[in-house]
């Protein structure tokens, strides 16, 4: 595993757990908007496992949750060694991941060393190319998101970028996670994305991101803003 940050305490990123969050270097993506540019470029300072796993060791009577996230956690050698570990500690597990490797995902969750699962649903299935920035096989993500569904624990969630979502847009991507028990949208912030140019478009106003919930609201049981 390649660990690139640790984040020591969260009461945000996993709902109803105080946690840490601990960031993988690498993604299989580069979606221009990314604000994690140097986990994805990999000019960052890698951290030892063995720091994390003593951080984690030490705070396992105050944290209640690990969230795992990156860049994409599922392109690493070694996940299901940590998560092992992670879980012997008696850490509840969350994972953020682009869907994009639905073997991976199902094997995690299969394992039990995963217990809520967060998916980015980048655009509707149609521009996924423009919204990742590179080409991608839509049929796995088509396979990420059905699986999801089938789950207890998890979200999906869609950040509300000008230029590649829109109204008809949040519609496509509600409808194709019809029935989801949670759907988060969540603001864009322009600064440090991988591509520089996305630093001078504007974030849209939140009474746009509400009237996207409206419309996704017809589709998912439950539908929230989120502006981090
Ligand atoms: S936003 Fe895109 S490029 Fe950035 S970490 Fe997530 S999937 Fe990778």
């Amino acid at each position: 595993m390649k660990f690139g940050g640790l984040e020591k305490f969260t009461v945000t990123d996993y709902p109803g757990k105080i946690s840490c969050i601990v960031f993988t270097i690498g993604c299989n993506f580069r979606c221009p908007y990314c604000q994690n540019s140097q986990l994805v470029t990999e000019e960052i300072d890698e951290i030892n496992e063995k720091d994390i796993l003593s951080f984690l060791e030490k705070r396992k009577d105050q944290l209640e949750g690990v969230v795992l996230t990156g860049g994409e956690v599922l392109i690493q050698n070694g996940f299901i060694d940590f998560l092992e570990k992670v879980k012997e500690m008696g850490y509840d597990v969350k994972l953020d991941t682009n869907g994009s490797i639905p073997y991976s995902l199902k094997k995690v969750v299969r394992k039990e060393l995963v217990d809520y699962v967060a998916m980015d649903v980048k655009a509707p299935i149609h521009q996924y190319e423009k919204a990742c920035g590179i080409e991608v096989n839509t049929d796995k993500i088509e396979e990420s998101i059905d699986y999801i569904l089938g789950l207890d624990s998890y979200e999906f969630r869609t950040t509300a970028v000008p230029s590649i979502i829109d109204e008809e847009g949040m519609k496509e991507i509600a409808k194709r996670i019809e029935g989801a028990k949670k759907f988060f949208i969540q603001q864009f912030q322009p600064r440090n994305t991988l591509d520089r140019r996305y630093e001078d478009i504007d974030s849209f106003p939140m009474k746009k991101l509400e009237d996207f919930k409206e419309i996704a609201e017809e589709y998912v049981q439950n539908c929230e803003v989120r502006n981090v």
